[in-house]
């Protein structure tokens, strides 16, 4: 690889820090439009909550070929004969994670990108209200990377938190969804094929009580903990294993050492108790164990920051158009964990009408040189319950990215970028940004 042989660089044209969906969608978007690129992550691994936090499966999408199509069809190579889910929540897209680790690092270093594993950023460089690069702390100690453009795909938002952009947390009372360590059990008996997305799915026991009831007085009872009224059961591309959501934090401030902390260690102590409910009511679970967990704790929300457009719950219901548009169609129910309780907030995810995403949303208000991208971008609380799943952020984190890198080939910083520009580079690059009867212009 080109980076390993001449060496890496203190100064880049972008700089993306985190190494997630988002932030690798950024990353190779913007070193294939030429840009000198930087991928700064504080884990050894690529993928973020994909990878790191056992995230599966990838959901949402928007239209046109996004980063989404690519990186589905990179995860599935191998497994074409595996079966598509689709359900309520769309196509639910299962992951093999070992291979993921691997082909998503592989993506970025083909595509020329720096990556920096093991770096957690300290801190934006700030030229007055401009980011102009980043403070790294390597394996090596700590180093000043400079860039043209930054694009913050750190999820929590920490770029654009450092660097002073107004941000709001959860929804009016401030309460945000629930944090969850998902895990992976195997030995799981396939003849059964037993799977559930969610409480509103129809899932009945062999002996005609529906699954969402049995998790619900189990909850009840105490055999699960408390919030814990669903146990989630998603297909990975592995026989025999599935991917686990339901252990469950409300109320943890997870943007504190000591919140984190205890978020983790609840979530722990609930693996057991979740796995001895799925030996004792699941079909086909009786000799299920525990494979892997997550390795980083499973942050839904967190900061929204207050960007030059504000995503809104009308947009996402009645399925918004916007002139700037960087993200076409993008579609996901308004799921939204209940933050105070079990369960849905709103009973059920509410549908969604596939929207699109502007320019403006992931420019933060009062600072230049930074974009956001991924679960970070500028939105309500009800919106972010849309966008913020794997399938949406990979294509904010493509225009994220693509801005970044003509940001740095023109000089200008996001807020002074032609929103255009980002457009014809995206559909250059195959992506469909306008419905049929409207072009670009
Ligand atoms: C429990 C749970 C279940 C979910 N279920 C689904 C699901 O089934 N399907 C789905 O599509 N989505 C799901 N989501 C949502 C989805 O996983 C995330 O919203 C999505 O991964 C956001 O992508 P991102 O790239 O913005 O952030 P992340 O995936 O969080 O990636 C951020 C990256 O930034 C890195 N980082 C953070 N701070 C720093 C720093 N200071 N320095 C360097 N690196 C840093 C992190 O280590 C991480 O690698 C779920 C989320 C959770 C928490």
């Amino acid at each position: 690889m080109r980076q390993f042989s001449d060496g890496y660089l203190r100064e880049y044209d972008v700089i993306v820090a985190g190494g997630g969906p988002a932030g690798i969608a950024a990353a190779v978007s913007a070193a294939r439009c030429g840009a000198k690129t930087a991928l700064i992550e504080r884990f050894g691994i690529l993928g973020g909550m994909l990878t790191s936090g056992h995230v599966q499966p990838i959901l949402g999408r928007a239209e046109g070929y996004t980063m989404y199509d690519e990186v589905v069809a990179l995860l599935h190579r191998g497994h074409e004969e595996a079966p598509r889910v689709t359900t309520r929540s769309g196509d639910e897209i299962g992951l093999d994670l070992e291979e993921a680790k691997h082909r998503l690092l592989k993506l970025c270093l083909e595509n020329g990108v720096y990556v920096y594993l093991q770096t957690p950023v300290i801190a934006p460089i700030m030229e007055g209200s401009r980011v102009t690069g980043l403070q790294v702390c390597t394996p090596q100690g700590p180093e000043n990377l400079r860039a043209a453009a930054v694009v913050d795909a750190t999820g929590d938002g920490y770029v654009a938190a450092m660097a002073g952009a107004p941000y709001q947390i959860g929804r009016d009372d401030g309460r945000c969804q629930p944090a969850t360590l998902e895990f992976t059990v195997e030995n799981v008996d396939e003849t059964h094929h037993f799977a559930c997305y969610g409480g509103s799915d129809p899932v009945t026991l062999p002996d005609g009580r529906r699954y969402s009831e049995v998790c619900k007085e189990a909850c009840a009872r105490g055999e699960l903990p408390e919030n814990v009224s669903i146990v989630r059961i998603h297909y990975t591309l592995r026989p025999g294993e599935r991917s686990i959501n339901a252990t469950q934090a409300n109320g943890f401030d997870t943007l504190t050492p000591a919140g984190a902390a205890a978020a983790e260690y609840l979530l722990r102590e609930q693996v057991g108790p979740v796995v001895a409910f799925l030996r004792k009511n699941a079909p086909g679970f009786e000799n299920c164990r525990v494979k892997s967990s997550a390795t980083a704790l499973g942050v839904r929300e967190t900061r929204r920051f207050v960007g030059e457009y504000v995503l809104s719950d009308t947009d996402v219901e009645t399925g918004a158009r916007f002139p700037d548009v960087v993200v076409h169609k993008a579609w996901f129910l308004i799921d939204i964990h209940n933050p105070a309780g079990g369960g849905q907030a709103e009973r059920h995810s509410q549908p969604a009408t596939p929207y699109d995403i502007p320019y403006r949303s992931l420019i933060p208000q009062k600072i230049n040189g930074l974009l956001l991208s991924g679960r970070n971008i500028s939105g309500t609380h009800r919106a972010h319950a849309s966008y913020r799943v794997m399938g949406v952020a990979l294509a904010t984190g493509q225009g994220a990215g693509v801005a970044a890198a003509l940001c740095a080939q023109r000089r200008v910083t996001p807020r002074q970028l032609d929103y255009h520009l980002v457009q014809q580079e995206l559909i250059l690059r195959g992506a469909r940004l306008f419905d049929e009867e409207k072009t670009n212009g």
